[in-house]
């Protein structure tokens, strides 16, 4: 027998007034994680998620990590139905620059928008609104139905916003214990205020550093000058090669495995009303720069890169200085999409450099982290339950959306874990998560906590 959602969505209108309630109570808490200063707010925050959970019936605790804790909350759902972990943070942002606040960032309000309310607050979006949203829809199911219509484990972590430490020591001593059919991260926002949006995508990475070694001391250019390999000259040509006049890298195998986008995809994203002109405008740029025959989306959602993201070499200070330097270096990142296998671009990236080294010059590598892309496959029952079920809330096609960076809890929860993770969220663009007054639409809460309600009704129906 299936458990009604109506009279849950009826149970969240008349709630809201608590809900909100509840959720300025919690964005009173300082909890900035990466100040030892608040560390002991940190812990009142992770105390108050569990004095949460439990008041609901979740079976809740802390659970004390080298930093700050975790919360832990399970509950079951009827027999035979697929069980979510939850992932979210209760850790927030530092405030400065704190003179831009119109009102004390944990002093949370309510202020008037184009939207109609919104909550004004450091974490009202991130992530603090934004666990709450879920957590209320579990609220509201208990409420009416007295159970949730799945398993629920509510994993929530207090060092998101300061590199997450404890995560990956924490997901292997607990492996067990978080075990479930899915993983519903909610850290994202939407595509706009009316548009359902499920984040499926997220591009992986490799990032190496490349250090060119030349002479064994700096030299005068006037003396040495064009007799011998300058390690500047030489890493700029190298950087130069990396791709080819229509901006594809040319690593060796660079492109051999990955997967085709579904032609599904492309055509919704074409659908969506994004603007080059605005996205562009908006950093100062007339025009895009990318790999030909490709739309600005598909280049940051779904197509792999190269960059150099830092050089230096040589004299660097003010004035001239004419010197060959003995070294150059430089930072290269590619942003890896599905299919590509992050040891073999490292490789690859690797080989391409050394293989155009000029004799009497050596290169050193630093790998500063690897992770793939991940990708939930569109024609995963659980990421089409949940879009049909928020395709009811917002009567309006939910669509499939990529990230051009990657979190790296999600790679750890599906390495470590096994799950997939299903990234859905409610803020928008322009909530300014890590900026000054920070906010999120009180719209958004709303229909947040009604878009998790009818998420758990539908998984719950589906039996893995
Ligand atoms: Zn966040």
């Amino acid at each position: 027998m299936s458990m009604e959602l109506t009279p849950v969505l009826e149970h969240l209108e008349r709630d809201q007034p608590q809900a909100l309630a509840r959720l300025f109570d919690l964005l009173r808490i300082p909890s900035i994680s990466t100040d030892p200063a608040h560390k002991a707010d940190c812990a009142r925050a992770a105390e108050w998620m569990v004095a949460d959970l439990r008041s609901m019936g979740f079976n809740a605790a802390t659970r004390a990590t080298a930093g700050h804790p975790m919360v832990l909350g399970h509950m079951d759902g009827p027999p035979g139905a697929p069980r979510i972990l939850f992932y979210g943070h209760y850790d927030v942002q530092p405030v400065d620059p704190i003179s831009l606040w119109r009102q004390p960032p944990f002093e949370p309000h309510l202020e008037d928008g184009k939207y109609g309310k919104r909550i004004v607050a450091r974490g009202a979006v991130d992530d603090k609104g934004l666990v709450m949203c879920f957590l209320e829809a579990c609220r509201a199911w208990r409420k009416v139905h007295g159970t949730l219509p799945c398993g629920v484990t509510v994993f929530l972590e207090g060092e998101e916003e300061s590199g997450s430490p404890s995560f990956e020591p924490f997901l292997n001593s607990a492996r067990s214990e978080l075990q479930a059919d899915i993983c519903l991260v909610s850290d994202t926002g939407m595509w706009d205020i009316d548009t359902p949006s499920i984040t499926a995508m997220l591009r992986g990475l490799v990032y190496m550093e490349v250090t060119l070694h030349g002479p064994s001391r700096d030299l005068h250019s006037g003396g040495y000058g064009g007799a011998v390999p300058n390690p500047c000259n030489v890493l700029a040509s190298i950087i130069g090669q990396m791709h080819d006049s229509d901006r594809r890298v040319m690593l060796d195998g660079f492109y051999d495995a990955i997967e085709p986008l579904p032609a599904s995809i492309l055509a919704e994203w074409k659908q969506l009303s994004f603007s080059d002109g605005e996205f562009l405008g908006d950093i100062g740029i007339s025009h895009g720069y990318g790999e030909a025959g490709t739309s600005t989306l598909e280049r940051i959602w779904s197509r792999p890169t190269l960059d150099c993201n830092g050089i230096c070499g040589g004299y660097t200070g003010p004035g001239a200085k004419t010197v060959i330097g003995t070294h150059a270096s430089a930072k290269l990142s590619c942003r890896l999409v599905p299919g590509q296998d992050p040891a073999r671009v490292a490789q690859s990236l690797r080989d391409f450099v050394t293989a155009r080294l000029p004799r009497g010059c050596r290169a050193e590598f630093q790998n500063h982290g690897q992770n793939p892309a991940l990708l939930l496959r569109a024609d995963s029952p659980m990421l089409r339950a949940a879009a049909k079920a928020m395709e009811g809330i917002y009567k309006r096609k939910t669509v499939l959306i990529g990230a051009g960076g990657s979190i790296p809890a999600v790679g750890m929860i599906k390495r470590i874990l096994g799950l997939d993770s299903m990234l859905v969220g409610f803020g928008l663009d322009d909530d300014g998560a890590h900026s000054p007054n920070e906010k999120f639409e009180l719209r958004c809460f709303a229909n947040g906590a009604r878009s998790q309600a009818a998420i758990l009704g539908a998984i719950g129906a589906l039996r893995p």
